[in-house]
């Protein structure tokens, strides 16, 4: 009664596949989404700690943009 089954149905393709199977054998679906030898997961989880530390070391615009448009409206009016 508490035996685990040792085959399960592949949710992409309903083929019985091994319970353990952490890929369909049959459509080579991933059956964990968050396995990180999925590359579907694993990309993202490489490239958003590389965007992020971008994000931070990017320097801030600085302001003399807006005193360079500020002088141009000046020079412009007179
Ligand atoms: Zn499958």
């Amino acid at each position: 009664m508490t035996q685990e089954p040792d085959t399960k149905t592949c949710g992409m393709c309903s083929m019985e596949i091994p319970a353990a199977a952490r890929k369909c054998p049959y459509c080579l679906h991933w059956q964990r989404w968050l396995s990180l030898q999925n590359p579907t997961i694993l990309v993202p989880s490489l490239l958003v700690p590389l965007l992020v530390f971008y994000g931070i070391t990017e320097p801030q615009p600085e302001p003399c943009v807006l005193t360079f448009s500020l002088t141009a409206r000046r020079d412009y009016t007179n």
